[in-house]
């Protein structure tokens, strides 16, 4: 049987755009050695490639509005199933809907898994639209910067691989507005879906990124330990 601490290795980031959940995922990633799995990041690898799906998906995100549930659990669940998730993942931006938390729960539940901790980081809303406005993104690894908040070392590139830093299409002032609206609509439910089953933990996202890693990684810790 799976230990309790293999199954709290299934980390399902919760929080609005701009919460700092990529941001978060990628540390996690590195140092609990587990992938980070964001759907977002998937959908954009689908739009750099310009497969069928990333051309359905493109509709959705111009507009700020979610890509619809069975696609993209379709697509979550072909990467999960890749033999670099078989001991966790640190998931960023699915579920985002009740049907993709259930979805998720089967998805695991087939492999004798389950998701093990839900951290949820708390954002206020004029907060957020200051991280949006100010995110640039590696073209190439996806790396997440801040123009004031999370600089590169040299503007304009990654530090992790020197790729070439861009602004999200749906970083624009209207779409970002549209989807913290989604999520209020579509995604807060989730908050007490994995409340109800007593995995939710609530972390301050107002503070620095150092402090909310140290939270994070405490609650995750001590979770594995219970
Ligand atoms: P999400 O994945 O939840 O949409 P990101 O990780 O992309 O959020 O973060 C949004 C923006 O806010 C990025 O520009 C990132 O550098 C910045 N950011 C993330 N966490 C913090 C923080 N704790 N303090 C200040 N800025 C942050
Ligand atoms: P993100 O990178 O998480 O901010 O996601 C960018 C966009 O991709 C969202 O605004 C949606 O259009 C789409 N998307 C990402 N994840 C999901 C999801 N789990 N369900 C539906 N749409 C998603």
């Amino acid at each position: 049987m799976e230990s309790k601490q293999a199954q709290s290795r299934f980390i399902v980031l919760l929080g609005a755009p701009g919460a700092g959940k990529g941001t978060q995922a990628a540390y996690l990633e590195e140092v609990l050695g587990i992938p980070h799995v964001s759907s977002g990041d998937l959908f954009r690898e689908n739009l750099r490639n310009e497969t069928g799906l990333g051309k359905l998906a493109r509709s959705y995100m111009d507009k700020g509005e979610l890509v619809p549930d069975e696609v993209t659990i379709a697509m979550v669940k072909e990467r999960l199933a890749r033999p670099d998730c078989a001991g966790g993942a640190v998931l960023d931006g699915f579920p985002r809907t009740i049907a993709q938390a259930q979805a998720l729960d089967e998805i695991l539940a087939e492999t004798g898994r389950r998701v093990g901790i839900v951290p949820y980081i708390k954002v206020p809303d004029d907060v957020l639209l200051a991280r949006l406005a100010g995110r640039w993104t590696c073209r190439q690894c996806e790396a997440v910067y801040h123009e004031l908040f999370n600089p590169p070392k040299i503007a304009g590139k990654c530090d992790v691989c020197g790729g070439e830093l861009y602004q999200r299409a749906d970083d624009t002032p209207e779409t970002q507005r549209r989807r913290i609206e989604v999520y209020f609509q579509q995604t807060t439910p989730l908050i007490e879906y994995y409340r109800d089953r007593g995995l939710l933990v609530e972390i301050d996202g107002a503070q620095s990124i150092e402090r909310v890693q140290a939270d994070l990684l405490a609650a995750i810790q001590s979770g594995s330990q219970s």
